[in-house]
């Protein structure tokens, strides 16, 4: 077989009509908005009429703390859909759309690789339907609203230093990160500092992926809170009467997209919020919806679990009332051994020993899973250079952990190559679900930072500083106390500094800031340096992606 390009492989699949794929969900073609022939929104009007049916089981796919060497979560959440449909299950995928502006960078494409990926591709890595330049529009819209209103007079009292609400674009641009605007004199207003971030870190996106419907979307919009008085108190975009016009920008993104794997399975790819500063998961619609017409719905939390899986517990299912039955973490051999100590340039060399040292760091993660009452599998990714012994090991290592490795090759296979996961995650969800968050939602706010970083990070303590404990207690008498946490920290670590691989214990967490997503619902703490406006690096992908002699993109991976 010659290797083919992801790309390559998208642009070769037969795909169906869309209305074909949503008529095996018994969705009817008036209820789908088509957008072209491969891609459709999901009506209202008949996400509403499944109100009250039966919902089918929910699968968590995550993984290993991320390394260089990937790991294939989105791969694995395709191919186990198309799995679980092989063994004649009815199944759907719910994964996040992706953001237009990395794909620019060097970050690979977001609808999985292989034989196992979402089509199609290119639509899906670039504007698709449009969803996220709505969110970066209403997001804007805002904070045009804001400085129009200081403008004009300024009736809210709003403290130009204190406006935390910024501006957002898909779009890697360092240079936006810190600005000054209004600058030009007296016509064009009152100068301040502010800034740009990507538009998958907007509090928008986080609230679009947590709304039940439109009506909820609306109240959320309104709680954003958008700065503060000078007297500390706190000024919503309710009264700045922005929240109708957001939520009439948002309409449509809030019906989920339709589309299909290679195989033509269902998948919904609907929203994209960061995993650090927000929840990092599709949306609650989407979810709600697929788990009304499917019997497995087969999703994905972005980074390690214990960012992804921990926030997708903690907030998405908390916050939506959600039972996950099952959950697969996914580990590959070359992950491990790079948290075996492996530098990535040596990953092609057979080094059981080194797997063996990286695999406290998939148990850290199988344990941590547990703790939420949801049964885990591991699904071990096959590369081309894994070899019998390495795969041994983990399977060994994972046995004595109480769990299950299964091998898993629907990167190169499709689903013909990840039928015993199917099985096995089919089992795994026949058993009531125990599934309970980490921590009560009327814990005090930094009380609940430390249950996450102590039960999920083995962290020892969490640093914060008397300003930021202020902070905390003045929400909690503000009545934000029962929100649940969100923290940001690096993905490639349970510590706070990406260079500590493996299953460190004992640490210190320290909280650098914490910012109030009162639409969204939850408290972020900032723990080391989090970007939330990429650059570009030296050489962007952007230089290489063009319109090839038949009109077809190239350059996209
Ligand atoms: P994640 O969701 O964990 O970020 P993805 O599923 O998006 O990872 O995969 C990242 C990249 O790795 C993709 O380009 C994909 O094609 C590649 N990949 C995934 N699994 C394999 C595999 N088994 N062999 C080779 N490449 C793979
Ligand atoms: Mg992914």
């Amino acid at each position: 077989m010659t290797f083919r390009t992801d790309i390559e492989i998208a642009r070769a699949a037969q795909k169906q009509p869309i209305q074909k794929i949503g008529a095996r969900l018994g969705i009817p073609a008036e209820d789908l908005i088509p957008y072209g022939h491969d891609k459709a929104k999901v009506s209202q009007t008949f996400i509403r009429g499944l109100e009250g049916r039966p919902e089918g089981k929910l699968i968590l796919v995550t993984a290993i703390n991320p390394t260089p060497a990937g790991e294939g979560k989105t791969t694995t959440t395709v191919g186990l859909g198309d799995g679980l449909n092989r063994i004649g299950k009815r199944a759907v995928i719910c994964i996040r759309e992706a953001s237009l502006g990395p794909n620019f960078g060097m970050k690979g494409g977001a609808a999985g690789g292989g034989l196992s990926q979402v089509v199609p591709m290119e639509d899906m890595n670039l504007h698709f339907t449009g969803d996220f330049h709505a969110i970066t529009s209403a997001h804007n819209l805002l904070s045009a609203m804001i400085d129009n209103h200081i403008y004009w007079g300024n009736d809210l009292g709003l403290d130009a230093r204190r406006i935390t609400w910024r501006r957002v674009m898909d779009m890697n641009d360092r240079a936006l990160r810190d600005i000054v605007v209004n600058l030009g004199g007296v016509a064009n207003g009152f100068p301040r500092e502010t800034g740009f971030d990507i538009t998958v870190a907007s509090e928008i996106m986080a609230i679009l992926c947590l709304s039940e419907d439109l009506a909820d979307l609306e109240w959320r919009l309104g709680n954003i809170v958008v700065g503060y008085r000078r007297d500390r108190s706190p000024v919503f975009c309710r009264d700045l009467k922005a929240d109708g016009a957001m939520a009439v920008l948002l309409k449509d993104a809030m019906q989920p997209n339709l589309v299909q794997t290679i195989e033509n399975n269902p998948a919904f790819v609907h929203g994209g919020p960061f995993a650090n500063i927000a929840h990092g998961c599709n949306s609650v619609i989407a979810t709600r919806t697929a788990l009304r017409l499917a019997d497995y719905v087969v999703t994905e939390a972005g980074f390690g679990a214990d960012l992804g899986a921990e926030k997708f517990f903690d907030i998405k299912c908390r916050k939506a009332g959600l039972k996950p039955s099952a959950a697969v973490v996914v580990a590959t051999i070359r992950a491990l051994k790079m948290n075996g100590g492996v530098a990535k340039a040596d990953l092609g060399q057979e080094d059981v020993a080194a797997v063996k040292r990286g695999c406290p760091n998939l148990g850290r993660h199988i344990a941590n899973v547990k703790g939420f009452g949801v049964p885990v599998v591991v699904a071990i990714n096959h590369f081309a250079g894994d070899t019998e012994a390495e795969i041994a090991a983990v399977r060994a290592y994972v046995a004595a952990q109480g769990a299950e490795a299964i091998l898993c090759r629907h990167w190169a296979e499709g689903s013909a190559g990840i039928e015993d996961l199917a099985h096995r995650v089919v089992q795994l969800a026949e058993t009531p679900s125990m599934f309970a968050p980490l921590y009560p939602d009327d814990m005090p706010l930094f009380e609940k930072m430390e249950t996450v970083a102590r039960r999920i990070y083995h962290a020892h303590e969490v640093i914060a500083d008397h300003v930021i404990r202020d902070q905390l207690r003045a929400w909690e008498a503000a009545g934000y106390g029962t929100l649940p946490v969100c923290i940001a920290k690096t993905q490639y670590s349970f510590t706070t500094d990406p260079a500590i691989l493996g299953a460190p214990e004992g640490h210190a967490v320290p909280v650098r800031e914490v910012r109030l997503s009162a639409g969204a619902g939850f408290v972020v703490a900032i723990c080391g340096e989090i970007r939330t406006m990429p650059g570009l690096p030296r050489t962007p992908a952007a230089e290489v992606i063009r319109l090839n002699d038949q009109g077809l993109i190239e350059g996209l991976f």
